[in-house]
C-alpha cells in the first residue's frame, strides 16, 4: 500500500497533506484516506482494487459525480489528477489499482454527532433537506447523457447471479426473490421513473453542515440504472431508527410516515414523482430488502464465512410473505397495470405447456362483470394459471357461481376470493332504471335485490358488491374454509384502479 500511496501523492499533487486512512469503514471495500491541510480536512483519496469493478465503471461513476457537482448538485466533486484524469490506474504486483480524489464534503456524519440534528433546528428541516438533495440529484440524472455507462439493475440482480450466490438451502427465499424480480421486470423504465440513481443514499453517505443544515452527498460507488423510487424507499427503510422511542406500533408508523412526507415535500421541490409509483412503495421496499440480502451473501462469499441467518431473517420473511400473499399480488399487479399501460401477464408458450402438464394453482378467484372493458388478467398483470375468473353481467352470485368458487377453494387450493364490480356498469344502470325484459330479467331482479332503490350509480355498485360478498360468506365460508378471505372491490374503468372495499 505504501507504494500505491506514494504514487497517489504524486499523481494528485498531495505533497504537504496529512494523509490518514479512515479505519473501520463499515462494509466499505475501498481504502479511504482523509487528506488534511494545516489540520483542515480537505480531500478524500480513494484507492480500490475490486475485481468486480471495471475501469469503465469507475469512469462512469466519476463522470456522473463531476456532472452533478458542476450543475450545482450537493455532491462532493471528483478532482482530476495532474494528468487531468478523473480516474488513475496503476499496475502493481499484477494487480490493477484504481485511484480517485474527491473534495471533502462539508459537515459531518449524523452518527458522528450522536444522531442528533443541529442545535435549535426542527427535525422537519433535516428530512426536508434530505429529500430536496435527493430530488436535485434525480432531476439532474433525468437530463444526464453519459459518456461511459454504469450497469443497469438487471445486469446485477438476475436469476443467474442470485441463483448461484444464494445456496439451495434457502430455496424459499430464492423463489421469493425470483418472484419479486419478475414483478420488477413489469415496471416501466421510461426516463421519468428510471435512470442513474445513487443506490446507497442514506445518512452514512452524506455530511450535514451543522451551521446551515446543508447536505453534501458522496460515495456514488454503487450508482446504477434503477428506478428513482429505489433511493426514496431506501431512505424509508433507514427512517426506522427515528421511531425507536415510540412504543406503540401504530403511532410509530404514523410518525415515520410523517417524516417520509417531509422527505417527499423536499424531494418534490426539485423533481416530480408519479403518484402511482409512490403507491408502489411496498414493491420498492422489497427491492431494497433484496439489495440488503444480496449484500450479506456477497460479504460472506468474500470473507469465506457462513451466513448467520439472523442477519437476514426479517428481510427474508418479509419477502417470502409478499411473494406469497395473494392480496399483495393483486394490488401490486393492478398498480403495475395502471403505471405500465400494458398487459404484463405471462402468456408464453413455456408457461402454457407447464400449466397444461402440471395443472393449475390460481392464487385468487375473481368474480366480475362481463363488460368488455373489464379484463381481469390485464387489470391484475396476471398470466396463465394465476386467476380463476367467473363472469356474469352485473357480477351476480347465484348457484353456478357459488359452485365455481367452491371448486377453486376445495380443489385448486385458492385462498382469496374477490368480487369486483365496476363503474359505469350497464347491468347496474338497467337495474336502477327498472328494465327487466327477456332472460336478462333474472339478472336485473338479482341486482335489484342487492341495491334496493339506490339512485347513485357508484353507491349502487358498492351495494351490489357487498351483497354478493355477504352471500359468498354465508354460503361458503364454513369452518373448514375459515382461512379463505373474501374481499369486495370496485374497478374504475376510467383510471384502471381497483379500489378494495
Ligand atoms: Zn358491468
Amino acid at each position: 500500500m505504501e507504494a500505491v500511496l506514494k504514487n497517489a501523492v504524486r499523481l494528485y499533487a498531495l505533497e504537504g497533506y496529512d494523509i490518514n486512512e479512515v479505519l473501520g469503514h463499515e462494509g466499505g471495500r475501498n481504502r479511504i484516506y482523509v487528506c488534511s491541510l494545516n489540520g483542515v480536512k480537505d480531500r478524500i483519496l480513494r484507492i480500490s482494487c475490486l475485481p468486480d469493478r471495471s475501469y469503465e465503471d469507475y469512469l462512469a461513476e466519476t463522470e456522473f459525480v463531476h456532472y452533478l457537482a458542476h450543475n450545482a448538485a450537493p455532491a462532493a466533486d471528483v478532482l482530476p489528477s495532474v494528468n487531468g484524469k478523473l480516474v488513475e490506474r496503476i499496475e502493481l504486483d499484477n494487480e490493477t489499482v484504481t485511484i480517485s480524489l474527491f473534495e471533502y464534503a462539508k459537515g459531518i456524519l449524523l452518527c458522528d454527532n450522536g444522531y442528533r440534528y443541529r442545535e435549535g433546528a426542527p427535525l422537519d428541516e433535516y428530512f426536508y433537506n434530505v429529500g430536496k438533495t435527493l430530488g436535485r440529484i434525480h432531476e439532474l440524472s433525468k437530463r444526464y447523457k453519459p459518456q461511459h455507462k454504469r450497469p443497469s439493475y438487471f445486469e446485477k440482480y438476475n436469476k443467474d447471479y442470485i441463483g448461484s450466490l444464494i445456496p439451495d438451502e434457502y430455496a424459499e427465499l430464492k423463489a421469493a426473490i425470483f418472484d419479486r424480480l419478475e414483478r420488477f421486470r413489469m415496471l416501466p423504465t421510461d426516463e421519468s421513473v428510471f435512470g442513474l440513481v445513487h443506490f446507497d443514499y442514506s445518512d452514512g453517505n452524506y455530511h450535514i453542515d451543522m451551521e446551515t443544515g446543508d447536505i453534501t452527498v458522496f460515495d456514488f460507488d454503487n450508482c446504477m440504472y434503477c428506478w428513482y423510487m429505489f433511493d426514496l424507499d431506501n431512505l424509508w427503510t433507514h427512517l426506522e431508527g427515528w421511531g425507536r422511542g415510540i412504543k406503540d406500533p401504530t403511532e410509530r408508523n404514523l410518525y415515520l410516515e410523517k417524516c417520509f412526507e417531509m422527505i417527499l415535500s423536499g424531494y418534490r421541490s426539485e423533481t416530480t414523482v408519479p403518484d402511482l409509483m409512490l403507491d408502489l412503495r411496498p414493491l420498492f421496499v422489497d427491492m431494497v430488502l433484496i439489495e440488503n440480502i444480496v449484500d450479506e451473501f456477497e460479504c460472506c462469499a468474500r470473507e469465506e464465512e457462513e451466513l448467520d441467518y439472523e442477519d437476514i431473517e426479517a428481510a427474508a420473511e418479509a419477502l417470502i410473505e409478499s411473494a406469497n400473499d395473494p392480496e399483495v399480488k393483486l394490488k401490486e399487479g393492478n398498480l403495475i397495470y395502471c403505471v405500465s399501460e400494458k398487459q404484463q401477464g405471462d402468456v408464453s408458450n413455456a408457461l402454457r405447456m407447464k400449466a397444461a402438464n402440471e395443472g393449475q394453482h390460481p392464487y385468487a378467484v375473481i368474480i366480475t362483470c362481463s363488460d368488455s372493458r373489464v379484463i381481469p388478467e390485464s387489470i391484475f398483470s396476471a398470466g396463465i394459471g394465476e386467476l380463476f375468473v367467473i363472469r356474469t353481467a352485473g357480477s351476480l352470485i347465484d348457484l353456478p357461481q357459488l359452485g365455481s368458487i367452491e371448486y377453486a377453494l376445495d380443489h385448486l387450493g385458492t385462498k382469496l376470493v374477490v368480487l369486483m364490480g365496476h363503474t359505469r356498469c350497464g347491468a347496474i344502470g338497467a337495474a336502477m332504471e327498472g328494465h327487466a325484459e327477456g332472460f336478462a330479467g333474472s339478472i336485473i331482479h338479482g341486482i335489484r335485490e342487492a341495491i334496493g332503490d339506490e339512485r347513485d350509480e357508484y353507491a349502487a355498485c358498492v351495494k351490489n358488491v357487498r351483497y354478493g360478498v355477504k352471500r359468498i360468506f354465508e354460503k361458503l365460508i364454513t369452518e373448514k374454509r375459515e382461512d379463505v378471505k373474501v374481499r369486495g372491490a370496485v374497478y374504475h374503468i376510467d383510471s384502471g384502479i381497483v379500489e378494495f372495499l
